[in-house]
C-alpha cells in the first residue's frame, strides 16, 4: 500500500512521496560487482529485498538515508553492501562506523558484513562492552575497514589513553541501526561524543523497523545548504 502522498493540511510531503521501486531489480543493476555478488551467492542469497532495492542505489551514490521495513526485512544488507561495495573500490581504514543498540545486534551485524565482506578482502571489528578492553584498543589500532560498535563501549575506548586521537576522522559513513531505540535519551551523550569524531562531510544512514517522531522529524528537517535532503523509504 502506498503511503499518503499529502499530509492532513493537503500539502504536498516530501518525506513519504519516493516512487515505489521495481520488482525485478537484480544486485548486478542496483550497481553491486562480482566480487558481492558471488560472495551473496555463497550465502544463497540472490536477489534483493525492497528496502535492498531502495536504499543500495542511494547509498552508492553517496545520500543520506532513511530505511524504514519490518524485522527481517534485510535492513543490515541494505547498508552493508553499499558500505562494502563502495570500499571494494577505494578500500581505507575504519571508512564506516555502525552502531547499533546491543552487544547481540552488533555480533549479528558484524557476522553480515563479515560473510560478504571478508571474501571481498574487508575487514570489520566488533567493539562490545563485557570484552576486553585491551584487545579491543588492538582491533582498534588494526584499522579495519568496518566497525560496528554498542555506543558506550566505543566511548570508553576512544576517550582512554590506550588509543591515540581520531581514530574516526575517516569514517565516511555513520549508520544507525534500530535508529528509533538510537534516537532515545539513553544514548544522547554518547552519540553526541562519537559524532564529534567523526567529518560532517559524513555520509548518515537512520535503519529502523518503526518511524518514531525523532526520526520523523530528521526525515522532514530541511538540508543544510548545499546538502542533498535524505532518501526515506519506507516498505
Ligand atoms: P532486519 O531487517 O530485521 O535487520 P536482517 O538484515 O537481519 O533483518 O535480515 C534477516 C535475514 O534475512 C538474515 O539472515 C539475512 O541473511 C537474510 N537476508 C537478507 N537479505 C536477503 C536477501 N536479499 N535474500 C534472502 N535472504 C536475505
Ligand atoms: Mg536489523
Amino acid at each position: 500500500k502506498l503511503p499518503p502522498k499529502a499530509d492532513a493540511k493537503g500539502k504536498a510531503s516530501t518525506v513519504f512521496d519516493t516512487p515505489r521501486v521495481a520488482a525485478n531489480a537484480t544486485f548486478e543493476s542496483l550497481g553491486l560487482s562480482q566480487p558481492a555478488i558471488q560472495a551473496l551467492a555463497t550465502l544463497s542469497i540472490k536477489a534483493p529485498t525492497e528496502i535492498q532495492t531502495a536504499t543500495i542505489p542511494a547509498m552508492l551514490a553517496g545520500r543520506d538515508v532513511i530505511g524504514g521495513a519490518k524485522t527481517g526485512s534485510g535492513k543490515t544488507l541494505a547498508f552493508a553492501l553499499p558500505i562494502l561495495e563502495r570500499l571494494a573500490r577505494d578500500p581505507f581504514g575504519i571508512a564506516a562506523l555502525v552502531l547499533t543498540p546491543t552487544r547481540e545486534l552488533a555480533y549479528q551485524l558484524a557476522e553480515q558484513f563479515l560473510a560478504v565482506g571478508k571474501p571481498m578482502g574487508l575487514t570489520t571489528e566488533t567493539i562490545v562492552g563485557g570484552m576486553d578492553m585491551l584487545a579491543q584498543a588492538q582491533a582498534l589500532e588494526r584499522r579495519p575497514h568496518i566497525v560496528v560498535a554498542t555506543p558506550g563501549r566505543l566511548c570508553d575506548l576512544l576517550r582512554s589513553d590506550g588509543v591515540e586521537q581520531g581514530k574516526l576522522r575517516r569514517v565516511r559513513t555513520l549508520v544507525l541501526d534500530e535508529a528509533d531505540r538510537m534516537l532515545t535519551p539513553t544514548f544522547a551523550p554518547e552519540l553526541a561524543y562519537l559524532f564529534e569524531q567523526i567529518p560532517k562531510s559524513r555520509q548518515t544512514c537512520l535503519f529502523t523497523a518503526t518511524i518514531s517522531d525523532a526520526i520523523m522529524d530528521l526525515a522532514k528537517r530541511p538540508p543544510p545548504p548545499g546538502k542533498q535532503a535524505p532518501f526515506v523509504y519506507r516498505v
